[in-house]
């Protein structure tokens, strides 16, 4: 009946024995079991609604996902639901297809999925049970604004980005032209270089789908370059819904601040949400638009849990309701460049810079020859010398945090280790110059020894250095300039990356210290030289992808400098100026390293040339780790007939990880991998289940993850 949007009323009706109606509902719940559960309810339920449902001793709240005639039990077994919830209305039919493919395709319940995708007051039945809990989460916010006589918080202070609309070069036009005429779904592949201007891109590109009524989904890697990006989207958008266009979504907010953002979007009164990964499963009724800015990084992906890719899904979103999707990025990830290599993607360009400013002369510092001071070589501190001079601002890049990366005895050899981790522990310096040993993989920490715990010699030396100490070496070879660090450390507390990034745009800075937290968004008028310091670090990681992260992450730091002017440097430290990647980078040569690197992924059928996913074991002993996994290699041979695309499918010998132990816990991994997307997806079905089963018995945990970012 179409003047109904109600289910059909239950068929089994009603009840004799109770002498009412029963319904059946089948919920899927945040438990790690899987499959969903069945319940009856006296009250009718619709497929999307959200419900508390007993489970064991506990009430848990979850999303009802069909209404079957018959419960999949005996219908005497059958509890009832303790509340159908009515503060929102029924989670729509597209955010349940989104939860579905997402279960389906990273093998996880439907319920640990569906449901930590939403707010957490939405979530918790502690938030509808109970006498504080009036009304649930969504009335009580609302009466809280009503009563503040609303609302949004204007953020004021943009660096960089023009708040006002500016005139598009020819290339920026052309872009937005052609993302505006696309019909229906399509993915476009932005790559422009550092300065190119891809934000007014996306800003002009937004207008014109906010224009038509629809929304725009905006999507950043990380918090910190939310506030920048706040700033400009609420100057440029205030024309519309009265200067409340915009909703911000992101880990760094508050439950309440959390759910406030989710039900503007999924209402339709925000028209635009920018948020990090979290945001590309907020429901939003009219999405005309998604972008996803600097699709390549690492951010995108989910680490634990549900092990998602943001960027995939909203690729997928995009797919499922027809409407365009903006990829950005000055270096594409391989697999989204390979996309566009192949015609998938349509591959738009920027090589201009907005402002018409030249690249940065990157110069390779060949140290192989050279006698480092505290790292530095002579040249690079001359320049910094020459751009202090000058009033330039100077970003020294260093990928690593603390004092020293290691604590040595000088007469035996002894190295500070973690008692906990197979790892060593960081010298950190603390305030009032006392010190400490931090583990960067269990965040424990211990006091520094006053003699070797090995032989007792007391000249103990810190090796090789962090941040601390390369700001503590230029604080003394520059006593006069005004140098301030910026790494996890220095920007712990809530609002100090702000306030330390606005002091660098003001120039209250002339050398910022800095780890990659410094190398994306930020727009630093006055940087005139940018020196890196261990980038050689990188270059021989095990996995196959750190040149492809070396690259991007070198190219966007590179990219920090010279935005506003000309002669800007970069000077790289290197005793490998050779290397292909450090070629590239030198010539800005994007699409030469991509061909390289593509080259070299096609020829050992690496991804985007084959499909992975990586099954990780942990246990109290390394052993029983490896033990379960050999015993899952081994399990799909012995039963080839539940595994039709076993042929297409290479599992890998179980090897430990490289930190094998992380807090006590010793970890090992199993890397299968397919030509075939769909042969081993089907593989990863079957295998899912028997893991399940297996995993009962051994006395290990293990997660499985679909196209895992790391080896
Ligand atoms: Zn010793
Ligand atoms: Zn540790």
């Amino acid at each position: 009946m179409s003047h109904s949007s109600l289910p059909p009323p239950s068929e089994s009706g009603p009840d004799p024995k109770l002498g009412q109606a029963v319904f059946y509902a089948r919920v899927a719940l945040d438990v790690p079991l899987p499959g969903l559960f069945d319940y009856c309810s006296a009250q009718p339920v619709s497929v999307g609604q959200r419900v508390i449902a007993p489970f064991g001793p506990r009430q848990l709240v979850g999303v009802v996902v069909e209404v079957p005639d018959k419960p999949g039990i005996e219908p005497g077994q059958l509890r009832p639901l303790i509340q159908v919830l009515d503060d929102l209305p029924a989670m729509p039919v597209d955010w349940l297809r989104l939860m579905a493919f997402a279960s389906r395709y990273y093998h996880r319940p439907l319920g640990e999925v569906m449901l930590p995708a939403l707010p957490p007051p939405l979530r918790k039945a502690s938030s509808y049970t109970g006498k504080r809990s009036g009304g649930g989460p969504v009335l009580r916010l609302e009466k809280r604004l009503k009563k503040a006589g609303a609302i949004a918080s204007g953020f004021s202070g943009a660096a960089g980005l023009q708040t006002d609309a500016h005139q598009l070069n020819d290339e920026q036009q052309s872009a937005v032209s052609a993302i505006a005429a696309m019909q229906g779904h399509g993915v476009v592949l932005l790559r422009g270089i550092t300065g190119s201007g891809k934000t007014e891109v996306y800003l002009h590109a937004a207008r014109k789908v906010l224009d038509m009524g629809r929304q725009v989904l905006f999507m950043v890697p990380e918090i910190n370059l939310t506030p920048q990006l706040e700033g400009v989207l609420r100057a440029r958008f205030a024309d519309f819904s009265g200067g409340h266009a915009l909703a911000v979504l992101h880990s760094g907010l508050s439950d309440g601040e959390r759910l406030e953002s989710w039900l503007k979007a999924a209402r339709g009164d925000a028209r635009i949400l920018l948020g990090t990964r979290m945001a590309v499963t907020t429901p939003m009724p009219d999405l005309g638009l998604i972008i996803v800015d600097e699709e390549h990084d690492a951010s995108y992906k989910q680490q634990d849990g549900l092990r998602y890719s943001a960027r995939d899904l909203a690729v997928w979103r995009g797919h499922d309701l027809k409407v365009p999707v903006v990829l950005g990025s000055a270096t594409p990830s391989l697999e989204s460049w390979n996309h566009a290599v192949q015609g998938r993607y349509t591959p738009l360009e920027l090589t201009r810079r907005a402002r018409e400013t030249p690249m940065p002369d990157i110069k390779m510092v060949d140290t192989r020859r050279l006698r480092l001071e505290q790292g530095f070589s002579p040249q690079v501190v001359e320049a910094i010398e020459q751009r202090l001079q000058a009033n330039e601002q100077v970003l020294v890049f260093l990928n690593r945090r603390g004092y020293a990366p290691v604590l040595r005895c000088t007469s035996c050899g002894w190295v500070s280790q973690c008692a906990h981790c197979t790892a060593h522990v960081v010298l950190h310096r603390m305030q009032h110059g006392r010190a400490r040993l931090q583990c960067h993989h269990c965040g424990g920490y211990s006091p520094v020894p006053r003699a070797c715990p090995t032989c007792g010699d007391m000249d103990l030396q810190p090796m090789g250095r962090g941040t601390q100490r390369v700001e503590e070496f230029l604080a003394e070879r520059f006593p006069d300039a005004r140098i301030s660090r910026i790494d996890a450390d220095s920007t712990r507390l809530k609002g100090s990356a702000e306030r330390l990034f606005s002091e660098v745009h003001q120039g209250d800075v002339d050398i910022l210290v800095g780890t990659q937290m410094v190398a994306k968004g930020h727009d630093f008028a006055n940087l005139g030289l940018v020196a890196v310091l261990n980038a050689d670090s990188m270059l021989f990681a095990q996995d196959f992808r750190a040149p492809e992260r070396l690259f991007a992450q070198l190219m966007q730091v590179a990219g920090r400098a010279g935005r506003h002017r000309a002669g800007a440097q970069v000077m790289l430290q290197t005793d490998y100026p050779d290397q292909p990647v450090y070629r590239s980078l030198q010539r800005h040569d994007y699409k030469g390293f991509a061909d390289y690197a593509l080259g070299e992924r096609e020829a050992l059928g690496l991804p985007p040339f084959s499909y992975q996913a990586l099954l990780v074991a942990e246990g109290r002993e390394l052993a029983q780790a490896l033990t379960f996994l050999e015993q899952m290699r081994d399990l799909p041979a012995s039963r080839p007939d539940t595994y039709p695309t076993l042929d297409q499918v290479m599992l890998y010998d179980p090897v430990p990880l490289r930190i094998v132990r992380v807090a006590n816990i010793e970890r090992a991994q199993l890397l299968v991998e397919s030509p075939s997307r769909p042969a081993l997806q089907r593989f990863l079905t079957q295998w899912n289940e028997d893991l399940f089963q297996a995993g009962r018995q051994a006395r290990v945990r293990y997660s499985l993850e679909v196209d895992p970012f790391e080896i």
